[in-house]
């Protein structure tokens, strides 16, 4: 079995990761995994470059922290990603520049490419913004999509581990990127230029979706 302070190390090897990926802003991120009946997340409001193990904190499945820790205030949707799913183990969030901007645009990002498939569905869902919302719609959204934008605030990644749901946040970003580069494109009135945007079919997303599950992804 794997060990409380090998998973804390983990947790602090993709938080620098993410710091060196550029996907962070300041201390806004917060990195998590699975442990026993509940999981271990990063602290709040500590630099990642001074994080020991010995702070991460671990949260029981029923919210209950252990004493004299202070988890990252963001804990909330943490938990309900892992309550949503079972099979996975690792969640990664951030405020990343690209897709929070699409998030302030409060719409999802449709199948502009293959890669869109990497979230397991054919688009990027986005999460309701508000504070009893927020962990309803991101655990509905996170039940059938590894990937969702939080609308006005950032993105979450979650997957069967740390260096994939870290890869996965860096996908999202990248295609955020590239989704912010063509609505300009197609016309400057939103709501019309996201309806412009040519998209791969639902049949061809298929295609990827089954491809991209039996041969599963790599992240190295
Ligand atoms: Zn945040």
């Amino acid at each position: 079995m794997v060990n409380r302070k090998h998973i804390c190390q983990s947790i602090i090897e993709t938080c620098l990761k993410m710091n060196a990926l550029g996907l962070n802003q300041g201390t806004s991120g917060n990195i998590s995994a699975r442990y026993q009946d509940g999981f271990l997340i990063t602290p709040s409001g500590v630099p990642y470059e001074r994080l020991t193990p010995d702070q991460i904190v671990y949260i029981k499945h029923d919210g209950k922290t252990e004493p004299d820790k202070v988890p990252s205030s963001e804990w909330h949707f943490h938990l309900s990603c892992y309550q949503a799913r079972p099979e996975l183990n690792a969640v990664v969030h951030n405020h990343a520049v690209n897709a929070t901007a699409v998030s302030i645009l409060n719409h999802s990002i449709p199948a502009i490419h293959y890669m869109v498939a990497v979230t397991g569905t054919d688009h990027i869902p986005y999460s309701t913004f508000g504070t009893p919302e927020l962990a309803k719609s991101v655990k509905e959204g996170i039940r059938y999509s590894n990937a969702l934008l939080m609308q006005h605030h950032g993105m979450i990644a979650m997957e069967a581990n740390l260096e994939k749901a870290l890869w996965l946040a860096n996908e999202v970003e990248i295609l955020a990127k590239l989704y912010l580069k063509i609505l300009p494109v197609v016309g400057n009135d939103i709501g019309n230029a996201a309806k412009n945007i040519p998209i791969l079919s639902s049949e061809e997303m298929q295609r990827i979706l089954t491809k991209f599950k039996n041969y599963g992804l790599k992240t190295q």
